[in-house]
């Protein structure tokens, strides 16, 4: 059973960059503001790219429909309704919220390649997209739970600048 199978297929995805040390964001902050603004996990995963281990995150069973930003810069990046259960232990998604959204570049850490994803707004990781997805995208978003946040709608109340709860 894979959630969106009826969605539209819009298959919004990430842009693949490969200029890496030119690339900028609109949203600029120093390392020394982003660590005053997370909580040290979400600091060591948004901003040095790290990894949440399996199941261990807040968000891989969940199923509440909703949105999902990003936790250091509020960007709504996925939605509930491309979200599926990939038996990985981290949150997954078939495609993100809308083109632009996230951006993709090549990851050759840890002696693998992979295709990492960032906010397109403040340059944050938040894990990296494989081919193996369900139809229509084939797309999966592997996602750390630390590098989103969940809100029931798209009001901003639900949301708080920064991650400290
Ligand atoms: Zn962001």
């Amino acid at each position: 059973m894979v959630a969106g199978c009826n969605a539209a297929p819009t298959n919004a995805t990430a842009t693949l960059n490969t200029t890496n040390s030119t690339m900028t964001f609109p949203l600029q902050r120093t390392e020394a503001e982003w660590r005053q603004l997370l909580t040290p996990e979400q600091y060591h995963v948004l901003r040095e790219a790290g990894t949440e281990r399996a199941f261990t995150g807040k968000y891989w069973n969940t199923k509440e429909p909703g949105v999902y930003r990003c936790a250091a810069c509020g960007e709504i990046l996925f939605k509930s309704d491309d979200k599926f259960d990939s038996g990985c232990g981290w949150p997954s998604f078939s495609e993100i919220a809308a083109q632009g959204k996230v951006i993709a570049r090549e990851d050759n850490s840890l002696g693998m390649t992979r295709t990492e994803v960032l906010c397109a707004h403040c340059g944050s990781h938040l894990g990296h997209v494989f081919d193996d997805g369900p139809a229509p995208t084939g797309q999966r978003y592997c996602i750390n739970s630390a590098s989103i946040d969940f809100g029931v709608d798209t009001n901003v109340t639900l949301w708080k600048t920064g991650g400290k709860k």
